[in-house]
């Protein structure tokens, strides 16, 4: 599978005339090569030449982490006194275009920048992300074994088997994420718990905030899961509940929501632009009278990262393809009040919309 992978990194590299691409931390080094390299100071960096082998320098330490797979890169171990970025340097030859991962510390480019000041530097999601961004079968099947797991726990937060009334905010969101970890995730992502007027912050930061009768509890969270070769995938979902009897003004937005979220889903077939995907929902919710409460935009991809490619967004006429895998989340924000979103993971496929959510969308109202 990497070897495929890295065949077909390096077709792109030679359409985008890209003569080498240098991977670091990120999720872009796991789909590509198995390994994982892990955040700490010390340079970790898969030099892949268009032509010719790829090699992985790793601090002689962490060395022993590398699953070698031969065929499809080496490994270079550097040790504590050796200048890494000169083996970098000697690795990547003449080299006049280079793509560098996103997330690469941004220190190592500064020194890379010095040692190569002739070098064109590229991002090298301009080269990676046309193909991460289409999923094939086996990563379909990783995503919804991902979504599954995640689903399970939002049900049991749904038929009420998970405590809210009289817990902190932060309190719920370590159970959320330790049950995701129980379901089978090896890493939470976030596990935003967001209670009434809390919730009209999108990104909101689960805290001290005792969760009260007769609010709306907004529970957005998500992982990543290793497939059998162990590069992981990752889930996202978001699901209301209600604490008691809801207000009406808010089951009226929760309908338009629904209605939105459920015809965005419908419109995420083959053929139809990211843009469309997230017009057909926003023009639901403006129309409802909502449009200045819908803050952000309809989704993002998803695959070894959380959000990647493609984004459902305003400006982006990309046509969806078989195997684009992406959130569709529209939210309704009452600021000071209470905020909504609803969120399932979609892959668009020949056959039309595979949702790979499957918790029920309505919103649950428990008993307190
Ligand atoms: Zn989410
Ligand atoms: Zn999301």
């Amino acid at each position: 599978m990497f070897s495929q992978r890295m065949e077909r990194l390096r077709a792109q590299m030679a359409e985008q005339q890209v003569d080498v691409l240098l991977l670091s931390v990120g999720a872009e080094l796991p789909y590509f090569c198995g390994y994982e390299a892990m955040p700490l100071p010390r340079l970790t960096m898969l030099v892949v030449p268009c032509e010719g082998d790829a090699r992985l320098i790793v601090p002689r330490l962490e060395a022993p982490r590398v699953v070698e797979r031969t065929g499809v890169f080496e490994v270079v171990a550097w040790d504590e006194t050796d200048d890494p970025i000169e083996l970098a340097r000697s690795l990547i030859g003449s080299a006049s275009v280079i793509a560098v991962g996103d997330r690469m510390w941004a220190g190592f480019l500064v020194d890379l920048a010095r040692l190569l000041p002739r070098v064109e530097f590229r991002r090298a999601s301009e080269v990676t992300s046309p193909l991460r961004s289409v999923k094939d079968a086996a990563e379909v099947e990783s995503l919804r074994a991902a979504a599954a797991a995640a689903d399970r726990v939002t049900v049991d937060l749904r038929s009420g088997n998970i405590e809210l009334v009289g817990r902190t905010e932060a309190e719920v969101s370590a159970e959320l994420g330790r049950r995701l970890l129980a379901e089978g995730h090896q890493r939470v992502n976030f596990a935003i718990v967001a209670a009434g007027e809390n919730a009209a912050s999108p990104h909101h930061e689960a805290g001290e905030r005792v969760i009260k009768p007769g609010e709306v509890v907004l529970c957005d969270i998500g992982g990543t899961m290793m497939d059998a070769d162990g590069v992981g995938y990752c889930s996202d979902i978001t699901r209301c509940v209600h604490l008691g009897e809801p207000p009406a003004d808010l089951v009226e937005a929760y309908d338009v929501l629904f209605e939105a979220q459920a015809a965005q889903v419908a419109a995420s077939v083959v053929g139809n632009s990211c843009e469309s995907v997230d017009r057909v929902g926003r023009g639901m919710i403006a129309e409802a009278g909502f449009g200045d409460n819908f803050i952000h935009r309809t989704g993002h991809g998803i695959g070894t990262e959380a959000h990647e490619d493609p984004y459902i967004v305003e400006g982006n006429t990309q046509e969806l393809r078989p195997g684009h895998a992406f959130s569709v989340e529209p939210g309704i924000y009452i600021p000071g009040k209470w905020g909504l979103r609803l969120e399932d993971i979609v892959v668009a496929a020949t056959d039309g919309p595979d949702n790979l959510t499957t918790t029920d969308h309505r919103l649950a109202v428990l008993d307190v």
